[in-house]
């Protein structure tokens, strides 16, 4: 059976550099005003910032992440995942992405949308954050 696809985020590496909002627009050749993966800021406190990476897979108009099948196809990575500076990024079937995320320690938590999943995990708690995510 087709599995879903999925992304895998790793909370705690990401940094907030926004190469895969970018890296998705030049690939998807988006305006600016469309963003199908962003950055969630969460603030939390002491001056610690959280960036939680959020796909738009519920969408099926442009604004929606669409999985970049013109890359799958050729065997590559999404460009966000691609572009991801840190490894934050994850992405493939979910059986394999949920091993993954079993190597890595941390609270983790699956999020499934209309087009796919996505597996969230950190070392901090990860309701505070999830919550609208
Ligand atoms: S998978 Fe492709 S369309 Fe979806 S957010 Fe990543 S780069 Fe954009
Ligand atoms: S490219 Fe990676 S580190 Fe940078 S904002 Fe996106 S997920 Fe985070």
């Amino acid at each position: 059976m087709t599995q879903k696809k999925t992304f895998l985020v790793n909370i705690d590496r990401c940094i907030g550099c926004y190469a895969c909002e970018i890296a998705c627009k030049d690939e998807n050749d988006l305006t600016p005003d469309i963003r199908r993966v962003m950055i969630r800021i969460v603030e939390a406190g002491n001056l610690n910032r959280i960036y939680v990476p959020e796909f738009s897979l519920e969408s099926v108009d442009i604004s929606g992440c669409t999985l970049c099948p013109q890359l799958q196809i050729e065997g590559r990575r999404p460009a966000c995942v691609n572009n991801c500076l840190t490894n934050a990024l994850g992405f493939g079937d979910l059986d394999k992405m949920r091993k993954q995320s079993e190597k890595i320690p941390g609270f983790k938590y699956e999020k499934e949308q209309k087009k796919g999943i996505t597996i969230y995990i950190s070392k901090k708690p990860l309701d505070a954050f999830l919550t609208h995510a």
